[in-house]
């Protein structure tokens, strides 16, 4: 019989999939706040400078890094948004965050070493791991501190088998932006074991009542932190696949290098169209960012204005991670709702073991969206209420 590898193996489905199946399988109206991309078009600008270049002939492979006028508009977004400093050349071009966090995954886990995970996390992190023979290790975040990053915690858990720790901030799934003290103490004892920081910066766009600044830009290793960035969620261009990966040169050459064994380069034409969103007008992101804002504001007010539920305050991202007074697992209550209400969130289990008991919402869906998935969720909690009372 076949059999594909044990490290394909280990690697599991994700959960956030298995709302996605039942709810496309549902075949009727469903509320959607179970997916994390950005309900808007990409700006007609960068669409444009897209088709302009298609037709320019711009069709060919790049180098391997990156087109060098991409690079030098990415180490200036950085630098002005998030006072990150990297020269062009400490940067590479990958086919979205997603790339760029495989490659710096690959080049820092040495077989068997550990990826040390703070949760509720991103799943992809654990696949990652996996598929670069490493071992991923959850490091679960207090839910009553709202998932804030507690550094003693992560310092505990590292050793020599420590490869790297991921941080991600503002963070998916819970919308926390972590303190600047405890992320310095994180890099600082991951450069004491010789270890890295990969910092998952794809949502530092989207923070609300805090200045953005990248971790980068927080220590005094910065050559021990890899800054994972992207087009996806700032520009709405999740489908351009255009991320980045800036840090050390010496581990960004290797990056490189092996870039060449999964896509080589970024698409060209996806090149050209992240050139104009990061150097043309930025007035559609702040009209994105804006309405952002508003959703959540007005979700974080539902919340607080709710019985039996309630969330962290998110302070980026577009994510609210709540714990919603239903009996069951996180599948079980996501399906309930599902089934009974028409609203379909992403199960809080998916996101480790800390995520158990929760669900996340994703609110970049317009406030209508929001509005009836809301008004349904509480219909859930209330319906519940009245049927243990009646019990
Ligand atoms: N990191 C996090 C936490 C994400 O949520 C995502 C996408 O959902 C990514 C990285 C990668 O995004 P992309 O590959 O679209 O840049």
């Amino acid at each position: 019989m076949l059999t594909p590898t044990e490290r394909v193996r280990s690697c599991e489905r994700s959960k956030i999939r298995v709302m996605f199946d039942l709810a496309e399988a549902a075949d009727r109206d469903l509320v959607r706040l179970e997916v994390g991309e950005p309900d808007f078009d990409t700006p007609e600008h960068v669409v444009e400078a897209a088709a302009d270049a298609a037709r320019a002939g711009q069709t060919h492979y790049t180098s391997n890094a990156g087109l060098p006028e991409l690079r030098e508009a990415i180490a200036d977004t950085l630098h002005q948004d998030f006072a990150i400093e990297y020269d062009p050349g400490q940067l590479t071009v990958t086919n979205g965050g997603m790339e760029a966090l495989h490659l710096a995954v690959l080049a820092t886990i040495e077989d068997g070493e550990e990826l040390l995970i703070p949760s509720p996390a991103w799943p992809n992190y654990w696949m990652q791991a996996r598929l670069a023979d490493g071992v991923p290790v959850e490091i679960p975040m207090s839910a009553a501190s709202g998932y804030a990053l507690d550094a003693d915690r992560v310092i505990d858990r590292m050793s020599e088998d420590t490869g790297a720790v991921v941080l991600c901030s503002p963070s998916n799934p819970t919308g926390q932006v972590f303190d600047p003290e405890p992320m310095r103490e994180v890099v600082e004892a991951a450069a004491e074991h010789d270890a890295y920081v990969i910092a998952d910066e794809v949502y530092l766009g989207l923070t609300y009542d805090r200045d953005p600044v990248g971790i980068a830009a927080l220590t005094g290793h910065p050559e021990h932190v890899l800054t994972v960035g992207s087009c996806s969620k700032t520009y709405a261009m999740t489908g351009w696949r255009v991320g980045w990966l800036g840090g050390p040169v010496e581990l960004v050459d290797e990056v490189t290098k092996i870039h060449e064994s999964t896509t080589a380069c970024a698409g060209s034409v996806a090149q050209h169209a992240a050139i104009a969103a990061l150097t043309g007008p930025q007035e559609p992101v702040e009209e994105m960012y804006e309405a952002f804002a508003e959703r959540r504001e007005y979700v974080a007010a539902r919340v607080e204005a709710m019985d039996g539920v309630s969330c962290p305050t998110p302070d980026g991202a577009f994510y609210a991670f709540l714990d919603v007074d239903l009996p069951g697992s996180s599948l079980d209550i996501a399906k309930r709702l599902l089934r009974e209400q028409d609203v379909v969130l992403a199960p809080g289990d998916g996101f480790g073991k800390a995520g158990e008991g929760s669900l996340r919402l994703s609110f970049a869906s317009s406030l209508e969206q929001l509005e009836t998935g809301l008004d349904s969720i509480e219909a859930a909690v209330q319906e519940h209420r009245d049927e243990v009372i009646s019990d």
